[in-house]
């Protein structure tokens, strides 16, 4: 029997075989589109149940199956699992495509949402249902066939240029090494970075030592490195990236994307990509982004001269620095961030063990929400270090499984995420709850050392604990809106927030002893992890301002005028530059994030989550970071709610507002 074609609660890890996953994916995709075709030969007239729910709960089986593989190869894979991820990746989306572009299903979705108004939808249904058009309107159901054709060829070619985009910043990236030979150049580098830098070259059979683009060698060079000259070598190679005219120069790409995506709104009836983006945002417009980029850079600006100023100064005093230059910027920054706070991880890990961190965000949860996490060991894991734990709610009811796996091993994948292994919904009456997993990285124990964490990895673990409440708490009817399923500027709020509560001393106090002696983390240190959590804050603020604000000017105006990227690009700069001017360096050319991924129109968000946060949280300190009320007003209107209502409707309703940029300018030392 293949376990996992055998219905199953929990993932039946231990009986799991690899060879189980290609027959299991095989059958399940069957059984998903024998649902569909159900959906779409039923005789009867096309309703909200027979088709928008029906669909909902369709290929159940190959979501349990799908969350299963993909998990385990992000967390315990190997090369059997690295290659049946290969070969079953074209079939799901061959799949997905295949429901996207399903005329007789579109046609039912279509009959049911033009007849919404005498449905007696509730608010729920009317959002799955606005959802489930949108996936296909967005796709051009609604295009003749000529458009129709147009948009495939769109499409494709899109694919293929992001493509070459990215190979071309890889080729890049992967072209330039700095070799130094004179250990003279590594000055002011730590031992390890050094000791990296050395084993980089060895691998190349080189002697010396190595430095070449990719973060973890660029950024401590960056930081650390006396050299100037060098420095400035280096910060060029990096800005020049896919900027010099030749092979694998990416202005052309540059510009055929941005036409390319602007035509495809056009085609679709809206106004830029921008729109077409942000009307599945919480930010819903380009008008709304560009005032909320606009208000922040106005107010963050004042704080970023002051900073830089400073900066300067500590620079020309240290070494007679004139003008300060892209190149100079992270190192004096590091060398003055030593300067005002001596903050050493070492200083601080011993208060805070791994197991004294879960017990600290586990009672946060309780004090909160009223959670309780038993470790349990009657669960199956896919590898010993995972732990497993039932959650209930004050009334011994049964919330939720969650699974905790916090250590590096060769099979994971660096980083830390929450996951579900079964997501939470409603049927026939029956609240089904869901199976949520943290993933970590974080140093193991050894037999005469306990796991401590750096100050960094305990806001990590609280920022993945809050999406996980996210999973957890979900009530809602339908899958696809449950739990973490929200627009993708609303998504970070649950677990950003949580990390304000590291920063309380009321908080701590609850967690942060010394694994050694007992004794609760000195207020003076907390004071300064505060103080050092927002240095350069204006100078940052602007950086990702400058980056959101290039984005839009791609995106959300007609780009077919566009001819030269970098005066384009300059223009979008010129309102946060700090730095003088550098001609031979271009970010477009190599700005992956939104020319490659997902994150076109999108960049604003990094800030826009955190202005939610902030937000958010200084309502929980006006009235008391454990505050029941709010507690459980945060659960009741946003944590449970999912995808269920439009996102600034959930947040209203939470906060009584809109979020406003005073909370994180506050928070931030902006004010
Ligand atoms: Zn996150």
């Amino acid at each position: 029997m293949n376990p996992l074609l055998t219905p199953f609660d929990t993932a039946p890890f231990s009986k799991l075989k690899n060879e189980h996953f290609m027959p299991a994916f095989t059958q399940a995709i069957a059984a998903a589109r024998a649902e569909i075709d159900a959906i779409t030969e039923n005789i009867e007239a096309p309703t909200f149940a027979n088709t928008i729910e029906a669909l909902d709960f369709s290929g159940q089986q190959l979501d349990r199956i799908s969350s299963v593989f993909f998990n385990l190869n992000s967390a315990e894979t190997n090369e059997e699992i690295q290659n049946i991820a290969q070969e079953v990746s074209p079939l799901l989306s061959e799949f997905g495509n295949d429901i996207t572009l399903n005329e007789a299903l579109f046609k039912r979705v279509q009959t049911v949402y033009n007849q919404k108004e005498d449905a007696d939808l509730t608010v729920e249904q009317q959002t799955l249902l606005d959802k489930r058009y949108k996936g296909f309107s967005r796709n051009g159901a609604n295009l003749d066939e000529a458009k129709k054709t147009r948009l495939r060829a769109i499409d494709a070619e899109a694919a293929k240029l992001k493509l070459k985009f990215g190979e071309n910043v890889l080729a890049e990236t992967n072209a330039f090494q700095m070799h130094l030979t004179n250990e003279e150049d590594l000055a002011g580098l730590p031992e390890g970075e050094k000791e990296a830098a050395a084993q980089l070259a060895k691998s190349k059979d080189l002697g010396g030592w190595l430095i070449t683009l990719d973060y973890p060698s660029y950024i401590p060079f960056m930081k650390y490195a006396k050299n100037r000259t060098l420095r400035k070598k280096l910060s060029l190679a990096f800005g020049s990236k896919s900027f010099k005219g030749d092979a694998l120069d990416n202005q052309e790409n540059v510009l055929k994307i941005t036409k390319l995506r602007h035509e495809r709104a056009n085609l679709l009836g809206y106004a830029t990509h921008a729109h077409f983006v942000l009307e599945e945002r919480m930010a819903e417009t380009p008008e709304k982004v560009h005032a909320f980029l606009n208000e922040l850079l106005e107010k963050a600006k004042p704080a970023a001269k002051r900073e830089f100023k400073q900066l300067e100064e500590f620079a020309k005093e240290l070494d007679g620095i004139d003008r300060l230059q892209k190149w100079d910027g992270a190192y004096y920054s590091e060398k003055l961030k030593q300067k005002l706070f001596n903050l050493d991880d070492e200083i601080l890990k011993p208060y805070f063990k791994l197991e004294n961190v879960i017990a600290g965000v586990f009672t946060v949860a309780e004090k909160l929400f009223d959670l309780q996490f038993r470790e349990v060991f009657d669960i199956d894991t896919y590898h010993p270090d995972v732990k497993t734990y039932r959650v209930f709610d004050a009334d011994q009811k049964f919330i939720a499984l969650f699974y905790a796996d916090f250590h590096p091993r060769a099979g994971k994948r660096g980083g830390a995420w929450m996951t579900s292994f079964k997501s939470q919904y409603i049927k026939d009456g029956e609240n089904v709850r869901p199976h949520i997993s943290n993933v970590c990285n974080f140093t193991k124990p050894t037999a005469t050392k306990p796991s401590l964490l750096t100050f960094n990895e305990v806001t990590t673990l609280f920022h993945e604990f809050g999406h996980g409440l996210h999973g957890m708490l979900a009530d809602t009817t339908y899958p696809s809106l449950s739990g973490t399923s929200v627009y993708w500027d609303f998504v970070e709020l649950p677990s950003q927030v949580m990390e304000n509560w590291c920063f309380e001393k009321e908080a701590l106090e609850l967690f942060a002893t010394h694994y050694q002696t007992g004794k609760l983390i000195p207020m003076e240190l907390v004071q300064k992890i505060k103080e050092s959590a927002t240095f350069q804050e204006g100078m940052q603020t602007l950086r990702q301002l400058s980056f959101g604000l290039l984005d839009m000017s791609w995106h959300a105006a007609d780009p077919t005028a566009i001819t030269n990227v970098k005066t384009q690009e300059n223009k979008a700069f010129s309102g946060t530059d700090l730095y003088p001017e550098t001609t031979e360096t271009c970010m477009s050319t190599a700005f992956s994030h939104i020319f490659q991924g997902g994150y076109s129109s999108g960049y604003y968000s990094y800030k826009w989550a955190e202005v939610l946060d902030a937000d958010a949280f200084a309502y929980f300190k006006e009235e008391g970071i454990f505050n029941k009320a709010v507690a459980t007003k945060f659960k009741d209107t946003i944590l449970s709610k999912g995808g269920t209502e439009n996102p600034m409707v959930l947040y209203k309703r939470f906060r009584g507002a809109e979020p406003k940029v005073e909370a994180l300018l506050e928070r931030a030392g902006l004010l």
